[in-house]
């Protein structure tokens, strides 16, 4: 079972994902908790993180992310997991989608815990913590029987460095700009269910329980690719080597010819082309005949003017002889 607990801060996630680990035997993941864990033990994720935390902004999502990625490895979230505090926005469900696709573990259910704002100061103003059971009281309606230590180990109590008014403000901005647009994704994928988060612990856990078994009947159905996923790696498996062997031939002989029928093709382009440029520019062939053609056309037209320049030199001669003659035909009458 994979559920994701979505709610304003101090709306009781992390009273009733712990109730909800305890019942299903899984894991409740919650990013609140890891970073505080990494602020605690002063590493650098924890450094980086501190400051964001402490003004109640959200913390990068690369830095979740890998929060969340390196958590879910452990071997105790194989069967499932309660996420708290995750996705906070709509790049983190995003995220998650991949994440959970690259697993094989798609989300089975969004449960949202609906409390109004006067209940949510009263609960996070006046919450106080064990530091070391993790015990939760509550100093308006839930006090301890003293003022600094637990009822049950006697251990500290300490109040959570963000749960200020300013704070607490913030954090209240965040979940209705960034988280609510989370919510209405998952009721978008009909993956979400709402319970009134107002009441007695018990029976709010009640409710909670309820939600999941009406709809556990559907859960690791609701994701079809991964269904069909899952059936496809089925097939694979049970089909012999032998056929596979064929079948992975028969796949590359189809992969030969298709790359074939593309050379061919472009080929069959490339003539075509070819054939258009030769339409518009003449081969050297042609060029050839072309030049000879205008080679010829010189010489006919060279031989005309000679041929005329040699009749226009015998007339002149013609004429001078003419001429001459009947000079000396003047000449010798004359004479007489
Ligand atoms: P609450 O839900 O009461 O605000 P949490 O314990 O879930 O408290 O988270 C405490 C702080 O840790 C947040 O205010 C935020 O700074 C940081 N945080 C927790 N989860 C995320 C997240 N998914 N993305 C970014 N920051 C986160």
């Amino acid at each position: 079972m994979r559920l994701v607990l979505l709610g304003a801060p101090g709306c009781g996630k992390g009273t009733q994902g712990q109730r909800l680990a305890q019942q299903y035997k899984i894991p409740e993941i919650s990013t609140g908790d890891l970073l505080r864990q990494a602020v605690a033990a002063g590493t650098a994720l924890g450094k980086a993180a501190k400051a964001v935390m402490d003004a109640g902004k959200l913390v990068s999502d690369d830095i979740v992310l890998g929060v969340i990625r390196e958590r879910m490895k452990l071997p105790d979230a194989r069967k499932g997991f309660i996420l708290d505090g995750f996705p906070r926005n709509l790049a983190q469900a995003e995220q998650l989608d991949e994440l959970f696709e690259e697993l094989g573990q798609p989300i089975d259910l969004a449960l949202l815990i609906e409390v109004e704002v006067d209940s949510i100061l009263q609960r996070l103003l006046g919450r106080r913590t064990c530091t070391s059971c993790g015990a939760s009281f509550n100093i308006f309606y839930a006090p301890p029987r003293m003022d600094d230590s637990c009822d049950y180990c006697g251990g500290r109590l300490k109040r959570r460095s963000d749960d200020n008014e300013e704070t607490i403000g913030n954090r209240l901005r965040i979940f209705e700009t960034q988280t609510l647009p989370v919510v209405e994704r998952y009721r978008e994928q009909s993956r979400l269910r709402v319970i009134q988060g107002i009441g007695d612990i018990e029976d709010v856990f009640k409710a909670v329980s309820k939600a999941i078994e009406e709809v556990k009947s559907t859960f690791g159905s609701r994701d079809r690719s991964a269904a069909i996923r899952r059936a496809v790696a089925r097939k694979q498996k049970a089909v012999p080597a032998t056929s596979a062997k064929t079948a992975a031939a028969k796949a590359t002989a189809k992969a030969g010819k298709k790359s074939t029928a593309k050379a061919a093709k472009k080929a069959v382009k490339k003539k075509v082309q070819a054939k258009k440029k030769n339409a518009t520019r003449p081969t050297t062939s042609k060029k050839k005949t072309v030049k000879k053609k205008a080679a010829a056309k010189k010489k006919v037209a060279k031989k005309s003017v000679v041929k005329k320049k040699a009749v226009a030199e015998k007339k002149t001669v013609a004429r001078k002889t003419a001429v001459k003659k009947k000079a000396a035909k003047k000449k010798a009458g004359r004479k007489r």
